[in-house]
């Protein structure tokens, strides 16, 4: 059984963050998808690419499938979009000069979606898993896009048929703020049962994360709101937000969104509660030896990964994951 690995998510946010932008018009875009599709490949979760269009351009989400071998298991996805913004872009050219490497956003989530593919690929777990990149999530230099991908799949899935017990979706969970791991969980009514259970996991599992929780239906500048729209249950995972409801990341959508102003060790705490939540709500099923083989994985998991952080911030003597 495969757990958390902090070196699998950083490995992730620098590839994604190597292209230079991710801007959704942009070839760099296309070759991101790309990236994430033989991604999806090397760890053995089958994937397709599902194209639409933004004006002119053709835009893909890469959707990874993992099949339950049960029907009466819920079903359920974790999402996250590759495409990135620079602030300052307003046309193609800036846009191909003006790097937006887009570590926070959205590689942080990205990652943390292909290592819970990564893990759940070896779970036989009991319901089916989708773990969907999303491109044109951001506006794009021309304003076309906002949450583009997300919109086309949820309308899809709902014309399919298809319906969920839970969702997230992860945009920018590896900036830490503070001297604590923390997240804000934003839902648009009651709480669905997997933002209830993600929540009781970091107790369950002794995961080091705050998660403070926000009924907040106006809160749409995400994927997750295009869950809301076809009336899926769905979480926004965030990292720390101002009154505003915005990132207080200073970084975010300039050249400065790197890997190196994120705290890894956040992003591995946001990937255990989210599978750990995912496990508790299977809990009651009949699969009681996966529940304990899983838990046990997992629990272990979170003491070599602490152990790890602990490591590698003492090897690299540095302070960033503290700002
Ligand atoms: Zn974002």
């Amino acid at each position: 059984m495969a757990s958390v690995d902090q070196g699998s998510i950083e490995e992730t946010i620098g590839a994604l963050e190597a292209f230079g932008s991710r801007e959704f018009h942009l070839e760099s875009s296309r070759q991101a998808a790309e990236y994430l599709l033989g991604a999806f490949g090397d760890i053995g979760v089958q994937a397709e690419m599902q194209y639409f269009m933004v004006g002119d351009t053709t835009v893909s989400n890469v959707i990874g499938t993992i099949e339950g071998g049960d029907e009466d298991a819920g079903m359920y996805l974790f999402g996250a979009h590759y495409d990135s913004e620079n602030r300052d872009v307003y046309d193609l050219s800036t846009a191909e000069n003006i790097t937006a490497p887009g570590a926070d956003d959205d590689a942080s989530g990205v990652a943390a979606v292909l290592e819970m593919a990564r893990i759940l690929a070896d779970a036989d777990f009991p319901g089916t898993v989708k773990f969907v990149m999303f491109g044109a999530e951001e506006m794009g230099y021309d304003n076309s896009g906002g949450c583009r991908g997300s919109e086309y799949f949820a309308a899809a899935e709902t014309a399919q048929g298809r319906t969920y017990s839970g969702t997230a979706v992860l945009d920018m969970i590896g900036y830490r703020a503070g001297e604590v791991n923390k997240v804000s969980l934003i839902v648009n009514a009651d709480e669905q049962a997997l933002t209830e259970s993600m929540r009781d996991a970091a107790g369950v599992f002794g995961i080091d994360l705050e998660m403070d929780l926000f009924v907040r239906p106006d809160a749409t500048y995400s994927d997750h709101a295009s869950f809301w729209a076809e009336g899926i249950p769905s979480m926004l995972v965030i990292e720390e937000l101002d009154s505003g409801m915005f990132p207080v990341n200073p970084m975010y959508h300039t050249s400065y969104d790197t890997l190196d102003t994120l705290s890894l060790g956040q992003v591995v705490a946001v990937t255990e509660a989210l599978l750990g939540g995912l496990l508790l709500l299977e809990e009651g099923g009949d699969d009681s030896g996966w529940v304990l083989v899983f838990g046990a994985a997992l629990m272990a998991a979170v003491i070599v990964s602490v152990a790890l952080f602990i490591y590698v911030r003492r090897r690299r003597g540095r302070t960033g994951d503290d700002r």
